[in-house]
């Protein structure tokens, strides 16, 4: 592929985490798909893919238990675009926002892109609700190594250790 072609900014490729959650429409059929896909966006490789995990709904219990997972890739996009490609991802698994934390076909999220840390009106980086998530934190440590300190919270293990509520469970 032609970098120049890309609508990207980084011709060296940075590595990204990439949150994925889904309850409803056959979960863990949205989660495989879409873990599929990451790999095709422009100037992107899915270098690895977690286990699938387990966990009960977060704000609304009145709804199915969610199928969550976490891929490793590497990007050539930045992170306003990564972002578009993403939104666009969920939008064609048939995505619907309700309301906050309620059911959904596919939730994407940038958990981490390299070490950028921002906040604008579309994006926080890193994802300013991970050190909360059992079913973000647990998937992520099968795919990051164990070294990787997110910016201004530690590592992944630190996090989970302290992380309220109910385990997600590996399927
Ligand atoms: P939700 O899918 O309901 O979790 O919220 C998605 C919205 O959160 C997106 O439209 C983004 O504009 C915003 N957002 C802010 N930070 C992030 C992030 N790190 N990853 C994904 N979406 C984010």
């Amino acid at each position: 592929m032609n970098p120049a072609s890309l609508p990207a900014r980084h011709l060296t490729p940075v590595t990204a985490y990439i949150g994925v959650g889904s309850n409803l429409a056959d979960p863990v059929h949205q989660v495989t798909s879409a873990l599929d896909s990451l790999g095709s966006f422009p100037g992107t490789r899915l270098i690895a893919r977690s286990h699938l995990y387990r966990s009960p709904p977060f704000g609304h219990p009145d709804q199915p238990d969610f199928i969550n997972a976490v891929a490793h890739i590497e990007t050539a996009l930045d992170p306003e675009t990564l972002l578009s490609e993403l939104l666009r991802l969920e939008q064609a698994h048939g995505r619907v926002r309700l309301f906050a934390n309620g059911p959904r076909t596919l939730d994407l999220d940038i958990l981490m892109y390299g070490t950028e840390c921002l906040q604008n009106a579309h994006l926080t980086l890193p994802h300013p609700r991970l050190a909360q998530r059992s079913f973000v934190l647990l998937p992520w440590l099968d795919v990051a190594p164990e070294t990787l300190v997110i910016p201004g919270q530690g590592t992944i293990a630190r996090l989970l250790s302290n992380c309220p509520g109910p385990m997600a469970l590996p399927l």
